[in-house]
């Protein structure tokens, strides 16, 4: 990394800065290269960064968890799932809660290692948690084609797969924010494209910047923010071109397009959203583990205490919680904003923590 760069934005940022700003990073993997380069250290407190709704484990409700682990209970099903999902409490338990109590729940890092568990296991029902944004959409996707293709009638997936265009139009509706900028997700648009997120700055007059998960990705992308921002400036622009394209990649969203739907669905700290969610398609029931094995938990109210809900509306920072950093810590979390490795409670407890 070129330092001369590095001081460079800095020093520009800093000396474009007019007034307080408040910039949102709305993806958790952003979140936790901004803990982890110290970035917030770097730059004056007048300009103040905060966590949004992109930590796909940390929107997943409460009500789906809770379906989750009703799941692992049914008799001969495996749930495969990716390993933050196993801690994250659910009104009473977790799955590595039900798992260490006898309940067959195992980890894996895509769904393909659930298809082959499924091919290999033909006696018990393989069902995947599918966790994620358009990121990991594709690869669900493809996991339910080469299902199909292998003929297999025990995978099926529980699809809590969500848009995240929908949820910034779920954020920035209603003229309440007071957010002077946004930092959009560089994966996310790789598969959506840039020109998808126009609506930010042509609908909500708000600046936003795609961009990388490197320092100087993200310094780059603040100074753009700051520049527009001091400016009454709103576009959308690219700081991430060599990986993401006007249009996105149209391969992958053909393939998202071929296996998903639109649904509404169930956001932690965003509520219920129309058409904000993946659903399989009709055609595809047999690898859809929500009408498969329907379970209906009791609708039981979230943790008052832990505060993800406001720390995933950009409300308030992971310190502002009570319970940060003593009752909740990642050894023993109390909301998912701490399990999982994309969780911005996770980020500040590690990087940003005074001792
Ligand atoms: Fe929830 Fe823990 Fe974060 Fe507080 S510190 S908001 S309890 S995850």
């Amino acid at each position: 990394m070129n330092e001369q760069t590095v001081s460079a934005l800095i020093h520009r940022i800093k000396s474009n800065i007019t007034q307080p700003l408040r910039l949102m990073e709305v993806c958790g993997t952003h979140t936790t290269a901004i803990g982890r380069c110290g970035i917030r250290s770097l730059l004056t407190p007048e300009l103040e960064l905060v966590s949004g709704p992109g930590c796909p484990v940390c929107v997943t409700s409460q009500y789906d968890l809770d379906q989750m682990i009703m799941l692992s209970r049914q008799p001969g099903v495996t749930i495969a799932t990716f390993g933050d999902m196993l801690r994250v409490p659910g009104s009473e338990t977790t799955l590595e809660l039900e798992k260490a109590a006898g309940a067959d729940v195992r980890a894996v890092y895509s769904p393909f290692e659930a298809v082959k568990m499924a091919q290999q296991e033909q006696d018990r029902q393989f069902v995947f948690l599918g966790v994620g944004f358009e990121t990991t959409a594709p690869a669900i996707a493809m996991s339910v084609e080469l299902a199909r293709q292998y003929g297999l009638d025990n995978y099926s997936v529980f699809s809590c797969v969500k848009t995240m265009p929908a949820a910034l139009h779920a954020l920035l509706g209603g003229g309440k924010s007071s957010l002077h900028g946004l930092i959009l997700p560089g994966h996310v648009s790789a598969v959506i494209g840039r020109k998808a997120q126009d609506f930010v700055a042509s609908h909500y007059h708000l600046p936003a910047a795609v961009t990388g998960f490197e320092l100087t990705d993200i310094l780059t992308a603040v100074l753009a923010l700051v520049e527009m921002a001091t400016k009454d400036e709103a576009a959308v622009v690219n700081c991430y071109p060599s990986v993401v394209r006007e249009e996105g990649n149209p391969q992958a969203r053909a393939l998202i397009e071929k296996v998903f739907a639109p649904s509404d669905a169930n956001w932690r700290g965003l509520g219920l959203i129309e058409q904000s969610g993946l659903s399989l398609r009709r055609e595809l029931t047999q690898f859809d583990a929500r009408l498969r094995f329907p379970v209906t938990p009791q609708d039981t109210p979230e943790n008052s205490a832990c505060r993800c809900a406001n720390v995933l509306l950009g409300e308030i920072t992971p310190p502002d919680c009570a319970l940060f950093g003593s009752k909740c810590n990642p050894l023993s979390p109390e909301g998912p904003c701490m399990v999982s490795s994309e969780g911005a409670c996770a980020a500040y407890f590690r990087y940003e923590r005074k001792k």
